[in-house]
Order: C-alpha cells, then sequence, then structure tokens
C-alpha cells in the first residue's frame, strides 16, 4: 500500500497529514510531534540533522544550521557550510525527505506521492523550486495548492452552506490573503494578493533590535549580527517573548549572551504587549493594502466576507486578530488550529486526486500576471491575475522593423506595466519568420499554466512553420531582493508607470 500525502512545508514548521477514513488526520513525527521545525543542520562531521534536533542546537551552532530556507526559494541564493554549497531546494528537501521517512514509520506504508502547499503568492520560480524540492526527498509532486487555498478546503469540506471566505495566512515569513467562495463542494477562488516577505520572523526581528539596543544601553555590549551563536540566542528569546505576549500582556526578557562569572552579561528586562505593538505597527499596517487588493479584485466588499479564517502560527498575535476586525468588520474564526489546517487541506486535495474524497472539486487562480515584454519595454499582458488555472491563452504579436526574421520572446510575470519591473521568468529566440514590411507577420505567443500554477510558453510564426517553446524552470535566478522589490512596488507604483507608458 501506498498513501498520498498532503505536506505544509512551512518557513518556521512543517506538517503532514493523510486521509483516514474519510478524514484528514496530522501524522506525528519520530520525535511524537506534529509540528517538525523547518532547520536543517550539519554537524563538524557533516552530517545532516533534521528538525527538532537541527533547532535545539540552533544557538550553539548557528552557522551551520539552517533556518526559514524558504524564504529564499526559487531564488539563486545558496547556502555555504564548511567547503560544500546547497541550494535551497536542497536544503528542503532535507526536511521533506525526514518528513517522508516519518509518516512511513508511523503508518507502516510508503508515502511517495504528495500534495505540497506554498504560499499563494509564490511565483513561477519558487512554485517549480518547491516541486524540485520534493522530487529531490524521493516524492511524486503530484499537485501543488495554495496554502490559504488549503486552508479553506479543510474548513469548508463538510459544508453546504454557500460563503464567501476571507483567509488571512501570516506565517513566519510570509502573508497572503485569498478571497474564496465556498459551495455545493466547489471551492472557487476568487482573488488572492499578499507579501511574500512579511511574517512573523518580520516580528521577531523588530523584537531583536530593540533587545540589542537595550543590551547595549544597559550593559554597554554591542550584539553584532556577526556573532551567530550570540545572535540566534537573541531571535529565540524574541520569539518565545512575542508569543507570551499573544498571552499575557507583560512578559519578562532575560537575556544572558556569553559566559560571565560576575553576571554583569546578563540583562533583565519586561516587555510590554503595547511596547511590542508599537515596535510593530508599521509591519501590521503592511496587511492593509493587499487585504483590500483582494477584495477589489473579487468585487466583494467587506460586508460580503460571511466568514473570516486565520491560518499561520502569527495570526495569534491580539493586534493581527484587531486589524481583521477592524478592516473586516466581524469577529474572526478561530476553531481550526491554524498551525494544522494548510497540511490537512493538502491531505483533503491529495485525497481528492487519489479519488477517497469525493465531494470538493477546487478551483484555483494564478497569483500574478503573465506576459511578454513587447515595444519599448513595455510589459504586455497575456493572462491577468487571479485567472482561474489551468489557463491557456494565446496574443498575436508582429515584428518592429522591416525584414525581421527572428524575435526575441522574454517571458515576465507581474503586475508594472514596465517590463523592466517584472520578474524575468526566461527569454527565447524565435527564427523562421518570413522577412516581410514590419507589422505584417504574425507571431502567436501562448501561455499554458498547469494546475501547480507553472508556466509553459511557446511561440509560433504563424506566417512561416517555426515553433519554439519553454518551460519555464526554477534554474533561473532571481534574488529575494527582487521578489520583495516587485511584489512590494506592484501596488504602489501604478500611476508612475502610467506616466512612464504616456511618455512612450
Ligand atoms: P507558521 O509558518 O504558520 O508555522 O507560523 C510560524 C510563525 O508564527 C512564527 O513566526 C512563530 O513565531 C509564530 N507564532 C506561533 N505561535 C505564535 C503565537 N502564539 N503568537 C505569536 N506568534 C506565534
Amino acid at each position: 500500500m501506498t498513501v498520498e500525502l498532503g505536506i505544509d512545508l512551512g518557513t518556521t514548521y512543517t506538517v503532514a497529514a493523510v486521509i483516514k477514513d474519510g478524514r484528514p488526520q496530522i501524522i506525528t513525527n519520530a520525535e511524537g510531534q506534529r509540528l517538525t521545525p523547518s532547520a536543517v543542520a550539519f554537524t563538524p562531521e557533516g552530517e545532516p540533522l533534521v528538525g527538532q534536533a537541527a533547532k535545539s542546537q540552533a544557538a550553539a551552532n548557528a552557522n551551520r544550521t539552517i533556518l526559514s530556507i524558504k524564504r529564499y526559494m526559487g531564488s539563486d541564493h545558496r547556502v555555504k557550510v564548511g567547503k560544500k554549497e546547497y541550494t535551497p531546494q536542497e536544503i528542503s528537501s532535507f526536511i521533506l525527505r525526514k518528513v517522508k521517512a516519518d509518516v512511513e514509520r508511523y503508518l507502516g506504508e510508503r508515502a511517495d506521492r504528495a500534495v505540497i502547499t506554498v504560499p499563494a503568492y509564490f511565483n513561477d520560480l519558487q512554485r517549480s523550486a518547491t516541486k524540485e524540492a520534493g522530487a529531490l526527498a524521493g516524492l511524486d509532486v503530484i499537485r501543488i495548492i495554495n496554502e490559504p487555498t488549503a486552508a479553506a478546503l479543510a474548513y469548508g469540506v463538510d459544508r453546504e452552506d454557500v460563503h464567501n471566505v476571507l483567509v488571512w495566512d501570516l506565517g513566519g515569513g510570509t502573508f497572503d490573503v485569498s478571497i474564496l467562495s465556498l459551495g455545493q463542494g466547489i471551492f472557487e477562488v476568487r482573488a488572492v494578493s499578499g507579501d511574500s516577505w512579511l511574517g512573523g520572523d518580520d516580528y521577531d526581528r523588530r523584537l531583536m533590535d530593540y533587545l540589542a539596543r537595550e543590551y547595549r544601553r544597559q550593559r554597554g555590549i554591542e550584539v553584532a549580527p556577526v556573532d551567530y551563536n550570540a545572535w540566534q540566542a537573541l531571535r529565540e528569546v524574541a520569539e518565545k517573548a512575542k508569543i507570551e505576549l499573544s498571552q499575557d500582556v507583560t512578559t519578562k526578557v532575560i537575556l544572558s549572551l556569553g559566559n560571565s562569572e560576575d553576571g554583569l552579561r546578563n540583562l533583565e528586562l519586561t516587555l510590554t504587549r503595547d511596547k511590542f505593538q508599537e515596535l510593530t505597527a508599521d509591519l501590521l499596517k503592511t496587511m492593509v493594502a493587499p487585504t483590500r487588493e483582494a477584495l477589489s479584485d473579487a468585487g466583494l466588499d467587506p460586508n460580503q466576507i460571511d466568514r473570516v479564517v486565520l491560518v499561520g502560527g502569527a495570526t495569534r498575535m491580539p493586534a493581527v486578530q484587531a486589524l481583521a476586525r477592524d478592516l473586516l468588520g466581524k469577529e474572526p474564526y478561530r476553531y481550526i488550529n491554524p498551525d494544522e489546517v494548510v497540511a490537512m487541506g493538502a491531505a483533503i486535495q491529495a485525497g481528492i486526486l487519489q479519488g477517497v474524497v469525493k465531494k470538493a472539486v477546487l478551483l484555483d487562480v494564478t497569483p500574478l500576471s503573465l506576459g511578454v515584454e513587447a515595444q519599448g519595454g513595455l510589459f504586455a499582458r497575456v493572462i491577468p491575475r487571479n485567472t482561474p488555472v489551468p489557463a491557456s491563452e494565446g496574443r498575436i504579436f508582429t515584428t518592429a522593423v522591416d525584414n525581421q526574421t527572428s524575435v526575441d520572446v522574454h517571458v515576465l510575470q507581474g503586475e508594472r506595466e514596465l517590463a523592466l519591473y517584472n520578474i524575468s521568468l526566461g527569454e527565447f529566440h524565435l527564427d523562421g519568420i518570413p522577412p516581410l514590411p514590419k507589422g505584417v507577420p504574425k507571431i502567436e505567443v501562448v501561455f499554458d499554466i498547469d494546475v501547480d500554477g507553472i508556466v509553459h510558453v511557446s511561440a509560433t510564426s504563424l506566417l512561416g512553420e517555426n515553433t519554439q517553446a519553454i518551460e519555464v524552470v526554477s534554474s533561473k535566478t532571481l534574488s529575494h531582493e527582487e521578489i520583495e522589490r516587485l511584489v512590494a512596488e506592484a501596488n504602489s507604483s501604478t500611476d508612475e508607470d502610467g506616466d512612464n507608458r504616456e511618455r512612450r
């Protein structure tokens, strides 16, 4: 027997679920935990440690411990440990391999096929990298689905009534907003938006900066980020304080960085929830614009949203819940465990594909527009964002000069009007165009997005014989700064792009 897995490959934790007796069930790992830290470390001998074993020794072995690798998926970031270099996919594959082995041990069955979730806002490169991580771990990734969609699937699988559901997913590293309509077993994603560079880690970072400042002020000692072990210890203290402040209005922070017999290096301070919220107010505000954008893309007012579902550990922060209430005018729904709901939804999707879950059909959308670079450096959209997938769409282009027999097709993903500001997915060359006056040849560029949100592009010269096609793959490099810049700028710069467009 083999089982199909649903895996939530999170920034901080990874969770696996399977369908048992028709219902999703979380599988505990070899340590007896339902959540496996998404941590990988290498001992000085080069042996990999994964999960809690890696997380526990992080402070003592910080420069050989890798945390939050998900933030770098699809980028050219490399992790250097000793003399070896790893891609983000390789690091992620260590986590997936452990999850697979733990499930197999727990169930006594093989688990070779999996549905893996990604943030809705992941672009093509990040999705392909996730699929590759699965393959490296020996898993056949039968589907990639969006995390908020998975959450809605887990939440809605038993419901008969129609709902407009807004899902806020704030994890360790990413923020996603999704709006879905659920009804009669059909889950239609109406709109997605988000910020692929906002999450609980940023809140930790704010507290770390504050604590480092206090440490310097009160103890006269600088904690530099290059001091890996001290920085890691600071990170752990900051995360713990953040989590405690979700329960209590004050917390005691004890920092002891390094050894000192006279105890001078210890710092004890009381942190209030108010102070924490003051330090992170701008991070909270960052959630507003993507939420408004998703509502407007879905054509819905806040009062048409029946249910607000919170997913991801960081939505436990009271300020996040208060913001949801303010923005959407209703109490967020919290009866599902935000840490487990995504993996459960992934297992349901695996069950649908396997035929053991019969009730649900899932209609997902592409999170970013796809197109090509047109004359003058403009971005010509072929498939607009929020189009249901799978999708196939073509557009006819022509030549810019007389007797032009070839064109370069530059494939892009993003929302900016100028090609240069969007994410470059790849470039290919089409020749064999008959020599004709400019504007006469017809070149058809066709985009296909598969059910995983992965893009295939082909170009055909309709008057000649030639066709060129590429599958856009994750080998194309993209830095996380680029992703951050593109996503952050997409909302704010429409006017500026419009002005530039006019001038061209
Ligand atoms: P996820 O990626 O969904 O596992 O979310 C992980 C993030 O949620 C991390 O930044 C955690 O520190 C954060 N988190 C977990 N529990 C809490 C809590 N009770 N209060 C605030 N943040 C939390």
